[in-house]
């Protein structure tokens, strides 16, 4: 499925979401004619592409896989019927049990995942973002959790902090240099040298870190 966005912008970009729809941003003005020219032209280009999507997707979505990364180890996903249980899901060492009344429901068994990736982020994210806040001497408003494509997360000025829920894919200490730079820019609101200098005091390792992310971050799909 083709979905043709015109947008304000110079250049054609092609991206495959998770779902393997194709989405082309075109600029504003051009022709109907000229985009299906472009299509015409990339075809072959694009199949490899979505192919190559398709297996990513056969790999790490855990509806196909039937084990999910938390916290930067697989757990295996495994299915209770429990007729007296109004959905949950707990975490055993190797395996993320789902409990409910039908186990079936995948619409339901999707919404408990998400809702127990959530919750926990809320929770393991708070309680890192405050130890840094402690350390820094700063103060925020508030967090918010998000699901993100590639964002790993944000801080306005007005202190808002926002995570991608995500990032639970990835090992805790892997965690702590998203938080670590979220709240590094309480203080300082831009990428700067001194802005770096501080992170490198704290976390003398945080290039390794922020590469974890660049090389295994795609493959985090919840
Ligand atoms: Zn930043």
């Amino acid at each position: 499925m083709y979905q043709i966005i015109r947008q304000k912008r110079k250049t054609v970009s092609i991206h495959i979401d998770d779902n393997m729809n194709i989405i082309i941003k075109v600029p504003q003005y051009l022709k109907t004619s000229e985009v299906n020219r472009f299509i015409r032209e990339h075809h072959s280009w694009i199949k490899k592409r979505v192919e190559q999507a398709s297996q990513h997707k056969v790999e790490n979505d855990w509806r196909l896989t039937g084990r999910v990364l938390y916290l930067g180890e697989y757990r295996v996903i495994c299915r209770v019927t429990d007729p007296c249980n109004e959905g949950e899901i707990v975490l055993e060492t190797d395996q993320l049990i789902i409990k409910a009344k039908d186990v079936e429901d995948q619409a339901e068994a999707e919404r408990l995942i998400e809702q127990f990736f959530k919750r926990q982020a809320q929770i393991i994210l708070t309680k890192l973002t405050d130890y840094y806040v402690g350390l820094l001497g700063v103060s925020y408003n508030k967090i918010t959790i998000r699901k993100q494509k590639t964002r790993w997360g944000s801080c306005s000025s007005k202190g808002n902090i926002s995570y991608n829920v995500k990032l639970l894919c990835a090992p805790d200490k892997m965690i702590a240099y998203v938080v670590l730079h979220e709240v590094m820019h309480l203080k300082h609101f831009n990428h700067g040298q001194v802005f770096w200098q501080e992170i490198r005091q704290i976390m003398p390792d945080y290039k390794e870190r922020m590469n974890y992310f660049k090389q295994f971050g795609q493959d985090f799909m919840l």
